[in-house]
Parts: structure tokens; sequence; C-alpha cells
């Protein structure tokens, strides 16, 4: 049975040297439910292996020129791009989503070391002349040391690469730890950034679970935690880190709205709605959760629309490209699923599409769900402030855009949302006003590009820099700033008592 392991100091391993022995996970296809393979989880001692391993390789990578750090970016680019088909099997065999959206994910992933490749131009730092008499000053951006990344299993590849190659390519040492649920395709990545040319020890991955968490969020030796998962663990991992004095950015869970207008082009909504809300079986924390229709006439025709659309959708193996939607990750995670539409129906949302009638011939096995469509939920219902992440799409019905603004604001969460209209005054004041970190209009999942940084509010972010883009070279490096004078030699010069300054 093939036993995903760790990479630290630049080699793979299985061993734990905890001395009880090793503790394996199985990692499942959600298409079958077969197990594919068993993760290694790390003790604390294999844990603290790597940040030595990283803690040694710091001084020298920290004094590599920063232009030798990214020539190594360019080649992992190449790696990336070669080997692409084998690391979205990868994310689909073990993650379940169609291999398509496994691209378009990978894709997001090397466009994040594409901007990573000018870290030369955002180091180089800010300098002014004579700020006093013959005195000059400089501001530079030093790196922090061992960092460390924690991942959720719902982009396998693409979050783990808003993390390591900025804070790498800034001159800190890294460990990772991916979701022991879909650990194969980061580890797959790390080695081919050895390949690309990354030394030992710079670059360390350790799976496993609360335990190496915990060493990470504890040990002395680690500067800075980007975490992104769910909202309890995020919670957590801040008030832990932050406890043990580190920098942590931690990114959680999501509910995100669309309000469509009645000036809205109905059928481009619906067909936005549609791959926001069920693409990737609704496992995105960007994903489209909540319709609210302004208007009865809206939500009828939106209701309507979507129902013809929805009996189109095609629900199968993620390998198979045919597909729209794969299987849930886990059959623990599709009870819980199923457990918020039983859930949704008692509280009286009136359940329109019941996708649990899905039948998947000859997947009996596997995690699938059909799509599920409620209409006329009420702000106060626990499948409107869960966030389900699943195949569900909540309706809601307001008169006004303001009723539905207050919704969301109301919202414990505030990732992503979207207003679809052909209103530009209305398009301003919502993009103005909404207290939610990232905005579409007529953009139905508006993840910022590689050279934006991405983040929600509210709920959704504990702490303050955005992941990746500019935010993540300031997140990665600290600010230092140098003020110099070289008086002349032989020049005897008085004690001034008064606070220097330019008066
Ligand atoms: P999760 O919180 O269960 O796990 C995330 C990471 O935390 C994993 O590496 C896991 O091993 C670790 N972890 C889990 N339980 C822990 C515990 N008790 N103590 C310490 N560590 C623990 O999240 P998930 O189910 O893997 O991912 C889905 C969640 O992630 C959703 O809530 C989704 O919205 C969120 N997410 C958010 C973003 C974002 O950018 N805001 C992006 C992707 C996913």
């Amino acid at each position: 049975m093939k036993v995903i392991g760790h990479l630290i100091n630049g080699a793979l391993t299985h061993n734990d040297d905890s001395g009880a022995g090793f503790r394996l996970q199985d990692v499942t296809n959600p298409s079958t439910n077969e197990v594919l393979g068993k993760v290694s989880l790390a003790s604390k001692a294999t844990v603290e292996e790597a940040i030595a391993a990283a803690e040694t390789a710091y001084p020298a990578w920290r004094n590599t020129p920063t232009a030798k750090r990214v020539r190594i970016m360019y080649r992992l680019r190449d790696l990336l791009e070669q080997n692409a088909d084998k690391i979205c099997e990868l994310i689909t065999l073990e993650h379940g989503k169609v291999l398509n959206d496994a691209m378009g994910e990978l894709q997001r992933g090397i466009e994040n070391i594409e901007y990573v490749c000018s870290a030369p131009e955002m180091l180089k730092g800010e300098h002014s002349k004579n700020v006093g008499p013959a005195i000059d000053s400089w501001s530079e951006f030093q790196p922090l040391g061992v960092c460390a990344g924690i991942t959720p299993f719902n982009f396998p590849a693409m979050v783990p690469l808003w993390m390591w190659p900025m804070a790498i390519a800034c001159g800190n040492t890294f460990i990772l730890k991916p979701s022991e649920r879909t650990p194969s395709s980061a580890l797959f990545i790390a080695e081919l950034g050895i390949e690309a040319g990354i030394p030992a020890g710079v670059l360390n991955v350790v799976n496993g679970d609360k335990e190496a968490v915990d060493t990470i969020l504890t040990d002395k030796r680690i500067q800075a935690v980007s975490f992104v998962g769910s909202t309890p663990i995020a919670e957590y991992v801040y008030t832990t880190g932050t406890a043990h004095g580190k920098r942590v950015q931690a990114f959680g869970g999501a509910k995100n709205h669309a309000i469509v207008m009645p000036d809205a082009d109905l059928d481009n909504a619906v067909a936005a709605l549609m791959g926001a809300a069920y693409g990737s079986c609704g496992e995105r924390c960007m994903a489209i959760s909540v319709a609210v229709a302004v208007g009865n006439d809206t939500a009828d025709t939106l209701v309507e629309k979507l129902k013809e659309q929805i009996a189109t959708l095609k629900v199968g193996d993620g390998m198979d490209n045919q597909n729209d939607m794969g299987p849930l990750v886990t059959s623990a995670h599709l009870e819980k699923v199923q457990g918020l539409i039983a859930t949704g129906v008692e509280e009286g949302a009136k359940l329109v599409i019941d996708g649990r009638n899905l039948r998947t011939p000859g997947l009996e096995q596997g995690n699938y769900l059909g799509a599920c469509l409620f209409d006329h939920v009420k702000p106060e219902m626990i499948i409107h402030s869960s966030e389900i992440f699943g195949p569900v799409l909540c309706i809601m019905r307001v008169e006004t855009m303001q009723e539905a603004m207050d919704i969301i604001d109301r919202h414990e969460y505030g990732n992503g949302t979207c207003l679809f209209t052909r209103d530009g005054e209305a398009a301003r004041y919502f993009s103005d006003n909404i207290k939610v970190g990232m905005v579409g209009i007529n953009v139905p999942l508006p993840v910022p590009v590689a050279h934006h940084s991405f983040g929600g509010w509210k709920r959704s972010l504990f702490g303050d820099l955005h992941a990746y883009g500019p935010d993540s070279v300031r997140f990665y490096t600290k600010r230092k700033t140098i003020t110099q004078r070289w008086p002349a030699s032989g020049v005897r010069e008085g004690a001034q008592f008064s606070f220097p300054s330019n008066g």
C-alpha cells in the first residue's frame, strides 16, 4: 500500500521517530471510497526535525541573491506545466473535483508563481537621500526566518502555492502541513520544487493532523504561520499562534451571497450561479451558496431557470471531463451535508430540488450528492447561518437591494459576494458599502488574480494581511529602516540634546 510521507531536508521520508510507531490514516477516492494509500501523520518529533532542517538552511538561503531564488521559481513554473496532467490526476483522485476544475486550480497556482518571479522588484525597498544633513535613509524588507503554512483539503495544489513560493522567494525557509485528506499533490509539487533547485531544508512538507499543527503553533523557532481552513480552526490557529508570539494570518469559512436585481440579465445570472454554486460540488470558500432575489418576480424566474439548468447537470467521476460535478470529499462530509439538508426541510425552507435522490450507476459507494435547491430561506435558518460546503443553493426573497445588503452585512462571514445588475449606480453603491472582502459585479467568483491579494472580512479572516499578491510580501517580511551618516573625518561634533529634526 502506498504510504504518503514527508519531505524533510530535501528527502522523502516515511519515518516517524516518535518511538510510538507510525500513525497512518487512509486516503480515499471520493468517487468509490476505495483506499488509495495511507498518509503518515507526523509526530511532534518529526515536525521538530523539519523545523530544525528549516532553521539550519535559513542563514545561507537568506543571503542567497533574490534573483537566484527567483530563478528557481521560473524553473518550477515550467515543471508544473510539464507535470500538469499528473498533478491534476492526483487532485481529482483524492478530492473528487472534475479534472478541468483541477486544471483551473493549478493554473491559478502557476499564476502565483509568475507573480513571485517579480520578488526582486518587490523587495528592493525605499531610499531617501539627505533626510538630514548628509544623512541618507532606506527601508528594506528582511525575511522572518522559518515560516509555516497549514492548508485545507479543497484546493490541495493552489492554496499551498499561495504561501511557500512567496515565503521562500523573500528569503524565509518553510514548513508546509497539507490537508491529510488530500496530501499527494502538495507533496509532489514540493518535490518538483526540489527538482527546480530549492536547496535541502528550505522547503519541507510534513503531513499530519492536530499534533503537527500544535507543534507548529507552539515551537519558538517558527516566526509566522499562514492558515487556510474552517473558521473554528482558523480562530484556534490565530489565538494559539499569536499567544506564542507568531505573526499569523488565518483564513476561515464563508457563506457567499449573490444579489440578483430585477434588471439583471437572468439567463447569464443563472449560468453564473450554476457554476459558482455547484462547481467543485460547492466545496469552495468562494462558492455562491445563497442567491438573494430582489422582488418575487425575479425569484420566481430565477427558480424556474435554475430548475431547468439543474436538470441538465452531469454528476459523476471527476476523472471524466464530461461531468460538471464530482463527489463530495469524504463519506463523513456527505453525511454532514445531508444532515444540513434535512435541517433545512425541518426549518421550513422549500426544497425545490432534492439532490439526495441522485443515482450514479456503478459508483454507488461514492460520496455523491446531486445539486440541491432551497427556496424561501430565511436569515435565521441554520442552512443560512452555517457554511454547508456542498452542492446546495439557497434562494432568499427580499423587496430591496438594501434589505439584501443588510442580510449579507449581518452574516458572520464576509469572504465573497456578487451583484447581478445592469445598473452602474447600484453596482457602485454595493461595492462601496458591502461589508465583504471580495466583491464581484456580474462576476460570481471574484477570486482576485495573483497580483492582487485575497482575503475576506469578519470571521472569514483572522489577522490583517491578505494572502498572495502585494500583501504576501508584507506578511513574509519585516521592515527595517536604516539611517546613515558618514561625518567627514577629523571634524569634531558636540553633543546635541534636542530631538533631531529638520526644524
Ligand atoms: P479544516 O479546518 O478542517 O482543516 C484545515 C487544516 O487544519 C488542515 O490542514 C487540518 O489538518 C487542520 N486541522 C483540522 N482540524 C484541526 C484541529 N482540531 N486542530 C489543528 N488543526 C486542525 O478545513 P477543511 O475541511 O480542510 O477545508 C474546508 C474549509 O476551509 C471550509 O470552511 C472553507 O471555507 C475553508 N477555506 C477557506 C479558504 C479561504 O481562503 N478563506 C480557502 C479554502 C478553504
